[in-house]
């Protein structure tokens, strides 16, 4: 990855930036190596997921937030008299007909996590009739300050945190203040005006300025994070914890100006076993993410436990069941129903329904991990496939797998089933089988 200040800033430059999951202005560096051109393309490519493990598309919620994000990225940019192209299609085809069209010499992107983004990387890399630079993704800490480099990167948590605790984080870089104009005919458009919010009252609004008030008011406000560690497993709430993911999936906010934030309160107003808390699970985001760029498509294998045991059934009605919120399971009926409606589930929900999946119903691991990454607003590729490969005990876990006691789990987090009554969770029970032998349906 090129990461260099590059020769070409010199005026003259027709350029193009191409926006993935850095959906923001501030502490964007990627976009600053791009203020200086004569012209600018701000793109984004609204791409649909491709079939993987059963499910295909973005889930309603999720596709709200992005849109969302989009419309407030172009807010931003109209400040500074920019636009932002949005185009539906595979990157690349629309950028090498943008650099055809334009005659653009410079194109660059913010490093983007997952096996596709490389391809497409690789590919405008090898074939585009432009120069191609690929600037750092969104992590708290830059690859050369990782002591060993990327290769010293450790295949567990512990040592990786113990490593990077006490490394400096870049101070974020503000927004830059102007832009070069767009081309006269670009204009900003949506394939679709976003749907509706599930809950009003408890608005998760995609763009930097909701990611912002969100974190100023989970610190100050509520000062939430001074008792983070009590209430982080809470199923249900407004400020149980941070609810900062769906603006650092996005980037709409860099993690970088999280951890700031936090490393401030921390000096201004309290430090303590819950702010440090909070801190260590920016920790785990981190190493998921460097570790994706160590695994890259090894992340997607199903994997074996140290056991054995390899992850490769499906059991076509149990996964139906289980994405939704049918099984014999009411707390994991409720979560997965609310994951359908809002895009959202708690992390100790999704440590439930993933143990449910693997554990229980016996599903290959991927069946649940596409699931998620079609519903979570804040599904982050490196973080989604890093925690189910965790409980499969496939991934970058010594003690091979996590199996949760569902009956325990609902007695400790949702004793009186107020959480699984909200959201529907108590199904009538149904048989074990609905075919005989001979795969007859049962009367
Ligand atoms: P907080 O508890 O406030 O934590 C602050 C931040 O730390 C989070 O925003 C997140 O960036 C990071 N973080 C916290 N826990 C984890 C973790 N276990 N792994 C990695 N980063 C973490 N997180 C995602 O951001 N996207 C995903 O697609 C995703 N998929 C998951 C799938 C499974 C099966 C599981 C068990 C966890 C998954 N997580 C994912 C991790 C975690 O559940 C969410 O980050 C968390 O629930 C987000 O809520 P929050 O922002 O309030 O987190």
């Amino acid at each position: 990855m090129n990461q260099s200040a590059d020769p070409h800033l010199a005026s003259g430059a027709r350029e193009l930036y191409w926006f993935q999951t850095d959906l923001r202005l501030e502490d964007n560096p990627g976009l600053q190596q791009h203020k200086n051109g004569e012209l600018l393309i701000c793109l984004y490519c609204l791409q649909d997921n491709p079939g993987w493990f059963n499910t295909v598309g973005m889930g309603e919620q999720r596709r709200r937030f992005l849109l969302e994000s989009l419309a407030s990225l172009n807010d931003e940019l109209a400040a500074l008299g920019q636009v932002l192209l949005v185009v539906t299609g595979d990157p690349r085809q629309v950028i090498p007909e943008l650099v055809a069209t334009h005659k653009l010499n410079r194109v660059g992107t913010s490093y983007a996590p997952g096996h596709y983004e490389a391809e497409q990387r690789g590919f405008l890399q090898r074939n585009l009739a432009a120069a191609f630079t690929v600037y750092p993704g969104n992590t708290l800490f830059r690859e050369e300050q990782l002591p060993g480099g990327l290769a010293g990167v450790p295949g567990q948590f512990t040592p990786f945190r113990e490593r990077v605790q006490d490394l400096p984080i870049d101070v974020p870089l503000p927004a830059p203040k102007s832009l070069p104009p767009p081309p006269a005919e670009v204009r900003f458009v949506l394939p679709e005006t976003a749907k509706s919010l599930p809950d009003p009252a408890f608005p998760v609004r995609g763009g930097s300025r909701s990611g912002r008030d969100r974190l100023r008011n989970f610190l100050y406000r509520q000062r939430a994070a001074d008792t983070y560690k009590e209430t982080r497993n809470a199923l249900q709430g407004q400020y149980y914890a941070s609810g900062m993911s769906p603006w650092l999936a996005t980037g709409c906010l860099s993690v970088r100006a999280i951890g700031h934030a936090l490393l401030d309160y921390e000096t201004t107003v309290m430090r303590n076993e819950s702010t440090r808390w909070l801190f260590q699970e920016l920790l785990w985001r981190e190493f998921f993410h460097w570790r994706e760029r160590i695994d890259g498509v090894k992340l997607f294998a199903a994997g074996r436990q140290s056991s054995g045991r390899h992850f490769c059934t499906f059991d076509p009605r149990a996964y139906a069941r289980w994405c939704q919120g049918d099984t014999d399971y009411p707390l994991v009926n409720a979560l997965m129903r609310e994951l359908v409606a809002t895009g959202g589930m708690s992390n100790r929900g999704r440590q439930i329904a993933a143990s449910c999946l693997v554990n229980e119903l016996g599903l290959d691991w991927r069946y649940g991990a596409a699931f998620f990454e079609k519903h979570l607003i804040d599904f982050d590729l490196p973080s989604n496939y890093g925690n189910w490969r965790y409980i499969a005990g496939v991934g970058c876990d010594p003690r091979g797998g996590r199996h949760f006691n569902l009956e325990k789990q609902s007695l400790q987090y949702d004793p009186e089933g107020v959480y699984t009554a909200k959201w529907g969770g108590f199904r009538p029970p149904q048989p074990v089988f609905v075919t005989d032998a001979a795969d007859w349906p049962i009367a």
